[in-house]
């Protein structure tokens, strides 16, 4: 998979047992990064001090403790700028970016539009720029979020919003989740070569402990079936889960999402 179309230096901190944090580097400034998400603080510092990178901002999509949870230690570390959507659920927000909106950080050379993209909370937000998504716990590689605080049709909408996007967005989620989510998959198209295909990549990149993000949206509307809920086959594969005719897209989602929710 190229990677040229990534504009963008974006590095991945671990925390809890499978969320990420991305770092990106400023594009003008050396040394100065974002974090996106930090859900966690002591990793973020951690691997600050490591490589000697200076927090110049944070970036939120959504509420989760789990995305927010560094932020008051961050912030109490340094005065800097958090950004993230309109939700009092996010305390410590200094900025509030709402839908098409860009969220310029000029003097770090950085600039994203943002997409609402609600479902899995109502408030989400995604963040595309630099040929980079940032999208939380909307779209994961394979497979999507819970739908917490939406319907099938608003988290079908959100998604398709974003696979609508250059193909070759690069997608950096909110956890690693990729190999559950191909066992998935699979359930749902037992013979997509493309999923077969990025199974036997993850399981190497997973045994050598690698992540297996970020993925692709080229590769995302082959592998995701979320992505997919508009394909005769996965239509098919929905409608005798549900044993009924599905007549929308979103009514196929909701199936997925429902079904994913029971497979184990
Ligand atoms: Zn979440
Ligand atoms: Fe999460």
């Amino acid at each position: 998979m190229s990677i040229h179309a990534l504009h963008l230096n974006v590095r991945p901190v671990r925390a809890f047992s499978d969320n990420y944090i991305w770092l990106i580097e400023s594009t003008t400034v050396p040394g100065e990064v974002v974090a996106v998400d930090p859900g966690e603080a002591e990793p973020v510092v951690a691997d600050l001090k490591r490589r000697n990178l200076h927090l110049a901002a944070i970036l939120l999509t959504h509420h989760h403790p789990d995305h927010i949870g560094g932020v008051p230690e961050l912030q109490r570390l340094e005065k800097i700028p958090v950004i993230g959507p309109d939700d009092p659920r996010i305390a410590h927000r200094t900025r509030t970016v709402k839908d098409l909106e860009r969220c310029e950080l000029p003097d770090l050379g950085l600039s994203f539009e943002i997409l609402q993209v609600p479902g899995h909370t109502v408030s989400h937000i995604a963040l595309w720029g630099h040929g980079a998504l940032f999208c939380g716990d909307t779209l994961f590689s394979a497979g999507c979020g819970r739908m917490f605080e939406g319907t099938p049709r608003q988290m079908n909408d959100s998604l398709n919003r974003l696979r609508d996007l250059p193909p070759e967005t690069h997608v950096f989620c909110g956890h690693e989740y990729t190999a559950a989510n191909l066992r998935f998959a699979l359930e749902v198209e037992p013979g997509n070569r493309a999923a077969l295909e990025y199974q036997e990549r993850v399981t190497r990149l997973r045994s050598q402990g690698e992540p297996t993000l970020p993925s692709t949206l080229g590769l995302e509307s082959l592998v995701n079936p979320f992505l997919r809920c508009d394909k005769p086959i996965v239509r098919a594969a929905a409608e005798k889960r549900a044993g009924k005719k599905l007549d929308q897209p979103a009514e196929v989602f909701g199936v997925l999402r429902a079904w994913k929710d029971q497979f184990r």
